[in-house]
C-alpha cells in the first residue's frame, strides 16, 4: 500500500462515516479498528453497533412489548395470559440486528473503496501509523492525514471492580442470559437507566445507586422531576444521593455498601452494573509519538474542523469533546472528511438532540432553564401536556409534556424538552427549526396532522405565543 489520502482509526459511527464520505469525495481512505464479534471475525460498528446504541435498544424494543402485555393491553380490551420471556431467543434477536446491521456497514465501507483492516493501531509520528493484527502481525501504514476516531471506554471505579460475571459494565449487562431476581445499577445516566427499564420489565427488581442529588441534570426540571416519579412507579428503585463506597462479591450475589447524607447503607444484589460514565478510549494510540494535546477532562481537543493540533491530524466522536453520542461523531466524521478534502465544514455543537430511550421517552435539544439562566439570557417557557392530545389519550400514551424555551425578546427556540411517547421522533422537528433559527412563532404557524403526537410540539409554540387552544 503506497501512502494514503486519510487513515481513520476507528469503525464506529464517527470513523466509518467519515470514511465512507472520504472515499465519495476522492480520497484514497482506508478504515482500521480492532473488534472482534464473539466468533473472532472483524466487527466494525464500533461501540455503538456491537455494545451501545443498537443491541440496548433492540433489548429495549423487546422488552417493552413485553411489559406492555400487562401494563397497557388491558385497558385496549386485550387480555393475554400466560405470556413469558424467552431470554434465549430475545438475545438472539439482538445478536442477529447487530450482525445483518455490521454486514450491511462492511457492505458499505466496499462499495465505497474503503479499505478496512482489521487491527490494533498505534501512531508513530504524525504521518505513519503501526498496526497490529490479530495474529500479532505489525505493519507501518502511511497516509497523508489521520483521523482518530476511537471512541471511549466505561469508567471503572474502585468501589465497584468488575469481574466479568456478577459485576459488570453496560456490555455484559446487554449479555446477561438469565434475568437477575436482584440487580444493582451504580450510576443513574443514561446508561443505567436504559439498561435498568430493560431488566425491570423483564423481571428484575432494580435498585439504582446515584451519587447526585439531582436526577439527570442535563434535563429541565419539571420533565426530570415527572420522569424521575412516573420511573419509579413503574418499580425502579432510584436512590439518589447515595454513593457507593465498597462492593464484596461472594459466590452468587455481591454486597454494596453505599452512603447518603445520614448514614452507610448494605444492598445485597445477584448482580451488579456499573454505569458511571465514559472516557476516551486512547490509550493504546501512542499519542505522544504525534504531539496530540488533550483537554483539561483528557480528551483530544479540537477545532471546529475537527482538527487537532497537528495540522494533518483530526479527531473525532466519543474520543473529543462535546456529547457522547453516536449522531455527533457521525457528523463530526462528515465535516472531517469535507475538510480533509478542501471543502468547508464546521461542528456546532448547539443542536445535538439527546434522548434517554425509556418510556416514556425523554428528549431534548438546546437549553435548559438554568443554563439560561447562568448565561443571562431573557426567556420564556411555555408547556403542553400529552394529556390534552386526542392521539395520545387514544393510544393510551397520555404520560408526559413538551415545554418549549424561546428567547424573550426575539421569541428564537432555545430549547425543546419532551417527556413522552416517541420523543426521539418528536425531537427532530424541534431540531430542525432550531438549526433554520425558528422562532416559536414560526412553529405555531406551521400546520401539524391532526391527530399526532406532534400536536403536543404545536401547541407547546401556541402556548409561547399566547395562543393555546386546547389547555
Ligand atoms: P466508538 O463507537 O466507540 O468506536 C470506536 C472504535 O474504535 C471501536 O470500534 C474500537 O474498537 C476502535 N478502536 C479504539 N482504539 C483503537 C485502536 N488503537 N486501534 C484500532 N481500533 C481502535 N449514543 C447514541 O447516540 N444513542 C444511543 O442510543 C446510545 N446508546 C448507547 C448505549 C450504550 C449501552 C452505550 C455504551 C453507548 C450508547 N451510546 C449511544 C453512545 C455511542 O455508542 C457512542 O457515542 C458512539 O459509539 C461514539 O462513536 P465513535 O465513533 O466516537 O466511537
Ligand atoms: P453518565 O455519565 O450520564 O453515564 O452517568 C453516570 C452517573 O453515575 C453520574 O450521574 C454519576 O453521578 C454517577 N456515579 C459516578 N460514581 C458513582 C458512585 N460511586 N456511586 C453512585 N453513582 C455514581
Amino acid at each position: 500500500m503506497g501512502q494514503l489520502d486519510v487513515l481513520v482509526i476507528g469503525a464506529g459511527p464517527g470513523g466509518y462515516v467519515c470514511a465512507i464520505r472520504a472515499a465519495q469525495l476522492g480520497l484514497s481512505t482506508a478504515c482500521v479498528d480492532r473488534w472482534l464479534d464473539e466468533d473472532g471475525v472483524p466487527a466494525p460498528g464500533g461501540t455503538c453497533l456491537n455494545a451501545g446504541c443498537i443491541p440496548s435498544k433492540a433489548l429495549l424494543d423487546s422488552s417493552h412489548r413485553f411489559a406492555d402485555l400487562a401494563n397497557r393491553l388491558p385497558e385496549h380490551g386485550i387480555r393475554i395470559s400466560g405470556a413469558r420471556v424467552d431470554l434465549a431467543a430475545m438475545q438472539s434477536r439482538k445478536s442477529e440486528v447487530v450482525a445483518t446491521l455490521r454486514t450491511g456497514v462492511r457492505g458499505l465501507l466496499r462499495k465505497n473503496a474503503v479499505e478496512y483492516i482489521c487491527g490494533e493501531a498505534r501512531l508513530t509520528g504524525s504521518g505513519t501509523v503501526e498496526i497490529k493484527s490479530p495474529d500479532g502481525k505489525a505493519r507501518t501504514v502511511e497516509a497523508a492525514h489521520i483521523v482518530i476516531a476511537t471512541g471511549s471506554r466505561p469508567v471503572a471505579i474502585d468501589a465497584a471492580p468488575l469481574d466479568g460475571d456478577l459485576v459488570v459494565d453496560s456490555s455484559g449487562a446487554l449479555a446477561f442470559t438469565k434475568v437477575p431476581k436482584r440487580l444493582g445499577i451504580i450510576g443513574a445516566g443514561v446508561i443505567g437507566l436504559e439498561l435498568g427499564s430493560v431488566w425491570s420489565r423483564l423481571g428484575a427488581e432494580v435498585t439504582i445507586l446515584e451519587a447526585l442529588d439531582e436526577f439527570l441534570p442535563p434535563v429541565e426540571r419539571q420533565i426530570a422531576d415527572r420522569a424521575l416519579t412516573v420511573l419509579r412507579e413503574q418499580g425502579l428503585d432510584i436512590r439518589l444521593g447515595s454513593t457507593v463506597r465498597s462492593t464484596r462479591t461472594g459466590k452468587t450475589s455481591v454486597r454494596v455498601i453505599y452512603s447518603d447524607r445520614e448514614e452507610a447503607h448494605r444492598l445485597s444484589v445477584d448482580r451488579l452494573v456499573v454505569a458511571v460514565g465514559r472516557r476516551p478510549e486512547l490509550d493504546a494510540l501512542g499519542l505522544e509519538a504525534a504531539g496530540i494535546a488533550l483537554d483539561a477532562a483528557g480528551r483530544i481537543e479540537t477545532s471546529s474542523q475537527g482538527r487537532t493540533n497537528v495540522p494533518n491530524i483530526f479527531a473525532i466522536g466519543d474520543c473529543t469533546g462535546g456529547p457522547m453520542l453516536a449522531h455527533k461523531a457521525s457528523e463530526e466524521g462528515l465535516v472531517a472528511a469535507e475538510v480533509i478534502a478542501g471543502h468547508w465544514g464546521a461542528i456546532d455543537h448547539r443542536c445535538v438532540p439527546s434522548v434517554v430511550y425509556t418510556d416514556p421517552e425523554i428528549a431534548w435539544v438546546g437549553k435548559t432553564p438554568e443554563e439560561l439562566d447562568r448565561e443571562g439570557v431573557p426567556y420564556h417557557s411555555r408547556r403542553f401536556p400529552f394529556q390534552a392530545l386526542g392521539r395520545a389519550r387514544a393510544a393510551g400514551d397520555s404520560e408526559g409534556l413538551v415545554k418549549i424555551l424561546a428567547h424573550r425578546d426575539n421569541d428564537e427556540l432555545l430549547g425543546v424538552h419532551v417527556l413522552g411517547a416517541a420523543a426521539s421522533e418528536l425531537v427532530a422537528e424541534a431540531v430542525l427549526a432550531m438549526e433554520f433559527r425558528a422562532s416559536a412563532e414560526d412553529l405555531a404557524r406551521t400546520i401539524h396532522a391532526h391527530p399526532t403526537l406532534s400536536e403536543a410540539l404545536h401547541e407547546a409554540a401556541l402556548a409561547s405565543a399566547g395562543r393555546a387552544i386546547h389547555v
